[in-house]
């Protein structure tokens, strides 16, 4: 039987993602993955928000989406639309890249990296024991792992296999979508009717039309067919506009389920295998990334015995709360994207609501993901938030924060006189860079912050401690997040 530190079921963003952030921690990981090629059926989500950039730009492969996309403010609640260009990051914006896209860079990443992928193969169960897991193929074969990650979707085997429960809410809507021909030019937008909104739309000349029509019964099973299409276009429009043809026709509802758990001993999930919701506002290719993003240095550090295995619980108290919160927020959407005047009401007053800077700053702040701040105790406020990339001067010259990430190991930022912190005991782990910043300090929502002395800094780019380096927290969080002190020989 082979044997892998890591598999991972799924080799969709999250997985891919994940792949990618072991592997750069030298950890022997394999995805497998149903699909025979990271070919998609139809474009799915239409973008990536300002921190899934930032995330990527923290690696070092920013520029291989943008410069694949179209930067834009994407930003809208429940179709309101939230400009994010005055916030304080080098992304203040968003890129509107079709998932069908972002896979095949992500994936060119990943090989890259040299991950190997079983492609056209799935899998099917796993057992569990104290020290791996067996991971059961199709085909009769299996593979032994220290861990398994379930990135295998919203349907996902690995969740049901492990027996961690989906609740949520049932769909109260449904939406036909698809990518089409027609003989005739559409009216492009939205349209509003008693059954809720519609949309007809095309990103760039050439590309397929994009139809999403708010089905007036929920209780589908199943793709919708093109005689299904035909009828509901018809049924908006009162015409079909020459439909031709169809490259993807399917249906997504506004079921809302959160797993209760994202791990279980060896077994962790990630992506729409811990969260599925509708896709309002976004946000789920983004949630999954960033997912993975907090997972994959923690388990790097676990497998590699740096950190005990406790360390995974952080995972599950950072994300589920952020997914929790994504789910009410495409739950909020849903109620006010309803037809019936008095949603439509609501819907005004929050239009108003976020024409007001606060009000718009807040709600863009979380749907960009710019504004996570994970529970890591009191102190500076930068402490569990992210860290800006701020260009700061370095003894090898200028740099930025993000570029000193590329290379996903904790960095101490010096940013006082140099000297004053023995960080030996934590020299193999941890790297300690004496730099210089001029400039103010600013965070999307809170504005200005005093400038922190020094900052203990994560692979994932958040903040695990900000202050003096004669505080005696620093070893403390040293030693909590990336391992004891090694003893001088
Ligand atoms: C219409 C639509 C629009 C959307 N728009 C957006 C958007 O604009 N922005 C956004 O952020 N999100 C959007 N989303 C959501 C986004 O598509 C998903 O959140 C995202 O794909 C989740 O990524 P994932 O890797 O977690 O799961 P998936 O993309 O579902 O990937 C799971 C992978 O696992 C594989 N798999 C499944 N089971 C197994 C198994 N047993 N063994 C091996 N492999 C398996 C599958 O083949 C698949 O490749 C949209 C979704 C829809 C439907």
């Amino acid at each position: 039987m082979t044997e892998h530190a890591v598999v991972i079921a799924g080799g969709g963003p999250t997985g891919l993602m994940l792949a990618g952030e072991l592997a750069l921690a030298g950890v022997d990981v394999v995805i497998v993955e149903r699909r025979a090629s990271q070919d998609l059926d139809g474009s799915r989500g239409g973008g990536l928000h300002s921190r899934t950039i930032e995330v990527l730009d923290q690696r070092g492969i920013a520029e291989r989406f943008l410069s694949a996309g179209q930067v834009m403010q994407v930003q809208g609640f429940a179709l309101i639309p939230l400009d994010i260009s005055d916030f304080p990051t080098r992304h203040n914006y968003g890129l509107a890249l079709w998932q069908s896209h972002f896979e095949p860079i992500l994936a060119d990443w990943v090989g890259e990296l040299g991950v190997p992928i079983l492609r056209g193969c799935e899998v099917v169960g796993f057992a569990q024991d104290d020290k791996g897991v067996d991971v059961e193929l199709s085909g009769d074969t299996s593979l032994r792992a220290e861990y398994l990650v379930g990135c295998d979707g919203g349907r996902s085997l690995i969740r049901k296999a492990a027996g961690i429960d989906f609740a949520g809410s049932d769909p109260s809507t449904s939406w036909m979508i698809a990518e089409v021909e027609m003989d005739e030019e559409p009216e492009f937008g939205f349209r509003r009717d008693s059954a809720g909104q519609h949309a007809l739309g095309r990103r760039a000349a050439g590309e397929a039309i994009r139809v999403v029509l708010t089905e007036r019964h929920f209780e589908h099973t199943g793709d919708p067919s093109m005689s299904e299409l035909r009828e509901a276009l018809v049924a908006v429009y009162g015409t079909d506009y020459g439909l031709r043809s169809a490259n993807w026709i399917s249906r997504f509802t506004d079921m809302t389920r959160q797993a209760a758990s994202y791990r279980r001993r060896r077994v962790l999930l990630a992506g729409d295998a811990a969260h599925v919701h509708p896709p309002h506002g976004g946000q789920g290719l983004n949630t999954g990334v960033q997912d993975a993003v907090n997972l994959g240095w923690k388990l790097a550090q676990v497998v590699n015995k740096t950190s005990p295995e406790s360390l995974l619980d952080t995972y599950h108290a950072e994300r589920h709360p952020i997914g929790a919160r994504v789910l009410r927020n495409t739950m909020a959407q849903v109620a006010l994207s309803s037809p019936d005047d008095r949603h439509q009401a609501l819907r005004d007053t929050m239009t108003e609501l976020l024409s007001m800077d606060e009000p718009r700053r807040r709600i863009a702040a979380m749907l960009s993901g710019l504004d996570i701040h994970y529970d890591l105790g009191e102190g500076h406020p930068l402490r569990g938030r992210r860290m800006p990339d701020l260009d700061v001067h370095t003894a090898d010259g200028p740099t930025s924060v993000f570029t000193l990430l590329h290379d996903p190991r904790p960095v101490l930022l010096n940013l006082g006189e140099p000297g004053g912190f023995d960080i030996s005991p934590w020299a193999n782990r941890v790297r300690l860079v004496d730099a210089k910043h001029h400039g103010v300090w600013e965070l999307p929502v809170l504005g200005e912050i005093a400038a922190p002395p020094a900052l203990l800094i994560r692979p994932d780019g958040h903040v695990a401690w900000a202050g003096d380096l004669t505080d005696p927290e620093l070893p403390q969080a040293l030693a909590t997040w990336f391992g004891a002190a090694t003893p001088a020989h």
